[in-house]
């Protein structure tokens, strides 16, 4: 341990005081020498490790202790928390690297753009901390299962609930496994062509089991948890008493039998308890075996599990839909703070819903948009990121099909007037490229208002005070927040035998200042819809949209 050297002995010993603080505390070994333990105390004879595990020490062995603040490191960034309902600074808590915590896909269908809305908002925040000097560690969990079917009527909830990835791994005739790992190959591909890095680490619950049935005993041993009669293990809600902060759902008010949770048929002792571990029942594909019966995690566990594994004990920021603030949010919140005795979560960050055309997408209006659509009618798939950036993250954003395709035309303009810009000989001013720049982060500090970046990026495309050389400065800096790929030079584009030749014969014709074939070339290219354009370096041509 680092401290080793030099650790000043606090007096006395850990008392309720100095619980939450970080301390590094080093004892008598009962075999010879020492033992050391470095953690947040969670009570006077208890100690959060890191990895979030919970150690007992014993006082009366105490040799030396020490309080170890952490050096938190605020960021100068603004975002908007659901949880106070007000804009919050985002802080590096260990001082190091941004803990980043987004809620990944249930892989079994396409992501249509709604859900992919949401993922970039993940990469839009790691863009902003990055892109103003500092770390960032991202976890995005896939889903694969344990994610019950809410598509289902009252009715047949009641009787019948269903994991999306076996319902349809049976609708297409597959094994779920292979099912799950088609779908997140898409869902991987969805994200490279929209120039989305939202994680590190995309851990996969199926392979987290251990993780899970870890935190779940955990939480059965602290008496936040308990094995129902029919061998599903339920989380008690009412054990945590905070339950409600981030939607207002308060347990009270919870309407028995809602439809969002899977139904024990009397297992649960409480209506709005839910289950962490479920009995496997007649269900054989997607068990695994632990201490209650073989069974299958639950949803809410996944998440909390992975945060405190990956993310050591703390999440900076958690992002997701705002579909998920309840009851999933609402559930990992109760099961993360109960299992590690502390506020997990620093801030919550929720993405708005996205209407297609004035309508709610869903699969029996009809009116779900893939990625793929987007791309098969010509468009840029980063026509799509544009579109979303014009709308802030908070509103609910209506997308339509015109808007994709002016997003499309500005992202051709951007990428050509770049090209222009960067080849002029006029020199960039610095100073007013800084200031610029400040800007546009500033309004992307104060809760990602993209909105209003890219009106102040488009005034700077107008003005004539502002050189060229400094414009594809700014553009090509700022990209580095927005992710455009607005430096990638515009699409070449591919010239029948025939032009090409009539070119070729035109740069021959004015070498020999042939002037009237010369003319004549051009004549004809026009009617191809090229133009050509005659400069200092010689022939230029362009084909006429
Ligand atoms: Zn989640």
């Amino acid at each position: 341990m680092s401290e080793e050297s030099g650790m000043d002995a606090a007096a006395g010993l850990p008392s309720a005081d100095q619980v939450g603080q970080r301390v590094s505390i080093r004892s008598h070994d009962p075999e010879g020498g020492f033992r050391d333990l470095l953690g947040y105390l969670v009570s006077p004879t208890q100690v959060r490790k890191k990895d979030g595990q919970i150690i007992t020490f014993d006082p009366s062995q105490i040799a030396l202790w020490k309080v170890v603040p952490d050096n938190p490191l605020p960021t100068g960034i603004y975002l908007y928390d659901t949880k106070s309902r007000q804009d919050q600074e985002v802080v590096i808590s260990d001082g190091r690297e941004l803990r980043l915590y987004s809620c990944g896909p249930t892989v079994y269908r396409d992501a249509h753009v709604g859900n992919l809305r949401t993922f970039l908002l993940a990469d839009l925040i790691a863009r902003l901390v990055r892109g103003n000097g500092f770390k960032v560690h991202g976890i995005q969990n896939i889903t694969d299962v344990g994610h019950m079917n809410e598509d289902l009527d009252e009715e047949s909830f009641a009787t019948q609930s269903e994991d999306k990835i076996l319902t349809q791994a049976k609708l297409e005739n597959k094994d779920p496994f292979a099912l799950a790992r088609s779908y997140e190959a898409k869902f991987h591909d969805d994200l490279s062509r929209l120039g989305i890095k939202s994680a590190d680490i995309f851990p996969r619950a199926s392979e987290s089991i251990e993780l899970m049935l870890r935190l779940i005993q955990q939480l059965i041993d602290s008496d936040n948890a308990y094995v129902g009669s029919d061998g599903s293990v339920y989380f008690a809600a009412n054990t945590f008493a905070g339950y409600g902060a981030l939607s207002g759902n308060k347990l009270d008010e919870l309407v028995p039998g809602h439809r969002y949770e899977y139904k024990g048929h009397g297992a649960k002792r409480f209506h709005a308890d839910w289950a962490l571990w479920k009995a496997a029942g007649s269900r054989s594909e997607m068990v695994w075996d632990s201490p209650w019966g073989k069974g299958f995690p639950g949803w809410h566990i996944e998440c909390s599990a992975m945060s405190l594994h990956y993310l050591k004990g703390h999440v900076d920021i958690h992002i997701g839909g705002i579909d998920l603030r309840f009851p999933h949010h609402e559930n990992e919140r109760a099961q993360s703070n109960s299992a590690s005795m502390n506020e997990v979560t620093d801030l919550w960050v929720h993405g708005e819903h996205l209407l297609f055309e004035g309508r709610k997408m869903s699969k029996s209006a009809g009116n779900v948009v893939l990625l793929e659509d987007i791309v098969q009618r010509g468009f840029d798939p980063l026509a799509l990121r544009l579109t979303f950036l014009e709308n802030r993250y908070r509103s609910q954003m209506d997308l339509s099909w015109d808007q994709i395709a002016a997003a499309d035309s500005t992202l051709s303009r951007w990428r050509k007037k770049y090209q222009e810009w960067s080849a002029d000989e006029s020199h960039n001013d610095q100073q007013a490229v800084a200031q610029l720049l400040e800007t546009i982060n500033k309004s992307l500090r104060t809760d990602l208002d993209t909105t209003r970046a890219l009106v102040q990026l488009r005034a700077i495309e107008k003005d004539l005070s502002i050189s060229p050389k400094s414009k594809a400065e700014i553009f090509s800096a700022i990209d580095e927040f927005l992710g455009l790929d607005l430096t990638r030079p515009p699409a070449a584009i591919e010239l029948s035998a025939e032009v090409q030749e009539l070119i070729e014969r035109r740069k021959v014709a004015r070498a020999n200042k042939d002037f009237a074939l010369s003319d004549a070339l051009r004549d004809q290219l026009l009617e191809f819809k090229v133009t050509v354009k005659d400069g200092p370096t010689g022939m230029s041509w362009e084909v006429i949209p």
